[in-house]
């Protein structure tokens, strides 16, 4: 498969090239020049298939032949190979969990994909790659867990000190080998102004790569959620809307994916907390990003997302069109916190602030009769355990792996400037 650059000015590339690239050189992200439907009797008795046999079945032809199929046949067992459960919340409403993974959040699908892929094209070790990540969170621990030990890359993750959550800090600062984490005097913005410059500085000779869903590697494979949801629901119910807690829209986009390649989703619904860029040009057409705003569903704080020119790309770059399958809402921290306690008063089902952002989405929505709510619940609530214990009144127990986790010693290097993050990449 080829890929273009959404800015139209750099050459196409295979696959393989836009893994390693990551961005275009005109600084578009890629896309794939076709998207071929699945077909209609796969979709029908999708039920048949095992969740492997699916999600080959998605990401094939975005591969195409520069990985074999056997390889690619394990890469894809290993990268899904946990539970992806929707669990009924309401008669109307069922959430799907997507934090069984390694390190507890959706992002652990794409890192462990795109980790994997890189892997393979770097197995003779020829070209060592260097996966550079600035990180509000979840990512840093996605990707630092996924691109342990694979040869041929190495992985330098900076987040901000004392702005992430304990948990969070451990799972990227406890690994060793070939991760090294850079700890910034300074916010997520900092972190992740300093990566932009590295990308840019013909001074390091590394070939720097990103990890986040910019990445077609890390942005594809989330479209397995939309469709092992899909089978979970299809037998009882028609149609189907999904509500995605966005940030950066890479999931949802992905979901998208989904729907070209045959799957019926009836809507999608981006629920935004108050970083609200999107929200506001399905209000008025104009698209006028913000520089971002702290909340409690962090790994939403995004002011400029990036995977947004994707989906208007999907919709032909048609607001009648994009209106049509796609609205977008946005919640304050005190409508996330009242929607925590509500859900878990009806039901005692306990959402992260990130899940709950997706619920407040399908109320919004308002959901016809006929139709069946799906909220994706990105990140288990452990990870944003003082938030939901304190909204809740409530202690949750913590799984046995993360009390282990936080026994161990944190390693990480202190760098206060762009020049300190340059020296280490030089040397
Ligand atoms: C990254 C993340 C999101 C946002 O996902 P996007 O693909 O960037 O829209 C939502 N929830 C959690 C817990 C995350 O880690």
């Amino acid at each position: 498969m080829n890929y273009y650059s959404l800015n139209h000015n750099a050459p196409n590339v295979s696959f393989k090239g836009a893994v390693i690239n990551g961005l275009a050189p005109d600084r578009g992200l890629y896309f794939p020049e076709n998207i071929t439907p699945l077909s209609k009797d796969f979709i029908e008795n999708i039920d048949q298939y095992s969740n492997e046999e699916i999600a080959f079945k998605a990401i094939e032809q975005f591969v195409g032949d520069e990985i074999p199929k056997d390889v690619l046949q394990k890469i894809v067992a290993e990268t899904i190979s946990f539970e992806f459960p929707v669990v009924s919340v309401e008669d109307n409403i069922g959430t799907l969990e997507l934090f069984h993974g390694p390190t507890l959040a959706f992002k652990d699908v794409g890192a462990r994909f795109m980790a994997r892929c890189l892997g393979y094209f770097n197995q003779n070790n020829t070209n060592k790659v260097t996966v550079l990540v600035a990180t509000s969170g979840d990512t840093g621990g996605a990707v630092a867990n996924g691109f342990l030990g694979v040869n041929g890359v190495d992985v330098v993750i900076l987040y901000p000190s004392g702005k992430v959550s304990d948990i969070q800090e451990k799972q990227l600062t406890t690994l060793g080998k070939n991760i090294t984490a850079l700890e910034v005097n300074g916010v997520f913005d900092d972190c992740q102004d300093m990566v932009k410059t590295a990308f840019l500085d013909a001074g390091i000779e590394r070939q720097l790569t990103s990890a986040n869903s910019i990445n077609v590697a890390r942005w594809l494979p989330q479209m397995f959620y939309y469709f092992f949801a899909y089978k979970q629901l299809y037998k009882q119910h028609k149609d189907i809307v999904f509500s995605v807690p966005s940030g950066n829209f890479g999931n949802i986009c992905a979901g998208m994916m989904a729907q070209k390649l045959g799957l019926p989703i009836k809507h999608f619904v981006a629920a935004t907390n108050v970083n609200d860029t999107v929200p506001q040009f399905m209000k008025d057409g104009k698209y006028e990003p913000k520089s971002s705003q702290p909340t409690i569903s962090n790994a939403m704080d995004v002011g400029n997302p990036s995977n947004f020119i994707r989906i208007q790309q999907l919709f032909n770059n048609d607001f009648a069109n994009l209106k049509t399958g796609f609205s977008s809402f946005s919640f304050s921290d005190t409508d996330t916190k009242e929607a925590m306690t509500r859900i878990y008063k009806n039901s005692t089902y306990i959402a992260d602030p990130h899940g709950a952002v997706g619920y407040l989405g399908l109320e919004k929505y308002e959901l016809q009769a006929d139709e069946y709510g799906v909220f994706l619940e990105t990140a288990h609530p452990v990870k944003f355990l003082d938030v939901v214990e304190n909204t809740l009144n409530q202690k949750i127990d913590i799984p046995a792996d993360i009390q282990e986790l936080i026994k161990k010693e944190k390693k990480s290097l202190l760098i206060s400037s762009y020049n300190d993050l340059k020296e280490f990449l030089i040397n």
